[in-house]
């Protein structure tokens, strides 16, 4: 197999990237996280020499069937093999490079390929048109409003007659057109004056829908995209106060909100020059319950070195510090600290779609996981893919939000992880909290 005009698979640690797991073969391509060469050296089942990856999986499950596994590898691949953690996309497999902790070959042109084939693989969410709303710098929930007005999911008012809520079509700022998001955000009277005095296209003619607009002015104006976006959130605020509460902001006042907003936004994000984002790290030795009326989760993970695997603790409060629920989860063959924190957090976004789509913030103490979810950064390697879920779990959560703080704040999380060792299967508690974790629920409680 070529790839990159010229760098042959086999050999220079270039080894498959295993997600849906059909591209490679078992016996015949690289694809074991093996810095050497990355082949399975064990014999091929005769009359299966060419059977790909994804048929070591339990079928429906991201894990791999250990029995399988027994049969098939000698001790040291299987825990080579037990190191992936598999993904729930089902993507195709991709080839990173072993030998660069981001997975990327170090040739220029090679370089270049691998970013066009991985954003063709998104072509409805993570296209550049995504991926520059993702790195806006601006607070996530005028992210997550850029997002779902692009989508078309705003309550407005075309959008709540086609889910047939009985209301006045008309648009409740100027009264005069039909309510659509790209009318309310760029066309209305009021909309289109903020935006000539920001000196941004608001003609008609420019574009069709919302996303195409917003797609088409934050490429031509770079240096005031963030700027662009929270003006759309300050248009969209002040169209809800007019709707709610009949009142109604002026040109100057829309502007001034927007302006307002990114300004103490950016105070408090992006203090000048720090290599990493650490967030205020003192306050944050303490646990505190979420705001009211709101749930939070806690997640941390365990390594067992000589059990050869890691357990998750999840544990979700109320706004007094009640326990809600937890739940452990231990997995065979993860070793390495950095992916089991990212898996936590995954196994966490799934459990709270299923579960407890009510809960906002996700607080974990690794500060390499949490810097990761909060920038949009091509990753290759295992830890980006479990990255990349996390951010795309996520975006079905607009509410939810990521947390950091210091272990010694994460200790009821922390204690559930490690008890995972004594556990052989998934374990899940409600309403009750084990007895082993009261003592570190009461002291999150203690006003120290
Ligand atoms: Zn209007």
């Amino acid at each position: 197999m070529l790839l990159c005009g010229g760098a042959d698979l086999h050999g220079d640690g270039a080894v498959y990237r295993v997600e849906s797991g059909t591209s490679a073969r078992i016996w015949r391509d690289p694809w074991l996280p093996n810095p050497n060469h990355g082949f399975v050296t064990s014999d091929p089942l005769p009359g299966h020499e060419e059977a790909t990856v994804n048929q070591l999986f339990v079928p429906g499950e991201n894990r791999w069937d250990y029995d399988i596994l027994v049969d098939l590898f000698s001790e040291e691949e299987r825990g080579q093999i037990l190191k992936i953690p598999l993904s729930s996309y089902g993507r195709s497999d991709r080839i990173y490079w072993v030998h660069d902790n981001k997975g990327f070959y170090s040739v220029r042109s090679g370089y270049k390929r691998l970013m066009q084939e991985f954003f063709q693989e998104y072509p409805n969410t993570m296209d550049s048109f995504w991926r520059t709303i993702w790195n806006l710098k601006i607070p996530a929930k005028v992210r997550n409003f850029l997002w779902r007005a692009s989508q078309l999911v705003l309550p407005t008012a075309d959008h709540l007659r086609a889910k047939r809520v009985d209301i006045d079509k008309l648009c409740p700022v100027c009264l005069q057109h039909d309510e659509s998001v790209l009318h309310s955000l760029v066309h209305c009277t009021l909309a289109r004056r903020v935006w000539d005095t920001l000196g941004i296209n608001s003609s008609p003619s420019l574009a069709d829908s919302f996303k195409d607009w917003l797609n088409i002015v934050l490429s031509n104006n770079k240096e005031v995209r963030e700027l662009i976006g929270m003006t759309c959130w300050a248009i969209w605020t002040n169209r809800n106060e007019v709707v709610w509460q009949s009142r109604s902001y002026t040109v100057m006042k829309v502007i001034a909100n927007s302006k307002g907003f990114l300004h103490q936004w950016r105070e408090v994000h992006q203090p000048a020059a720090t290599p990493s984002r650490i967030p205020k790290p003192l306050d944050f030795a303490k646990w505190y319950p979420p705001a009211d009326g709101s749930l939070k989760i806690n997640t941390d993970a365990a390594i067992f070195e000589n059990q050869g695997g890691a357990g998750f603790g999840l544990v979700i409060r109320d706004s007094r510090g009640s326990f809600v629920a937890a739940k452990i989860i231990p997995v065979r063959g993860i070793t390495d600290p950095l992916i089991a924190e990212a898996l936590g957090v995954r196994e966490a976004l799934s459990w709270l779609k299923v579960r407890f789509p009510a809960v906002q913030i996700i607080e974990m103490d690794s500060l390499l996981v949490y810097n990761a979810l909060q920038k949009y950064e091509v990753d290759n390697s295992y830890f980006g893919l479990l990255i990349e879920e996390c951010r795309f779990l996520a975006l079905d959560m607009p509410n939810v939000k990521f947390s950091w703080v210091r272990r010694s704040a994460n200790q009821v999380a922390h204690t559930l992880a490690k008890a995972a060792s004594s556990f052989h299967d998934t374990i899940e508690w409600s309403n009750y909290s084990p007895l082993f974790i009261s003592n570190v629920l009461l002291a999150d409680l203690s006003n120290e």
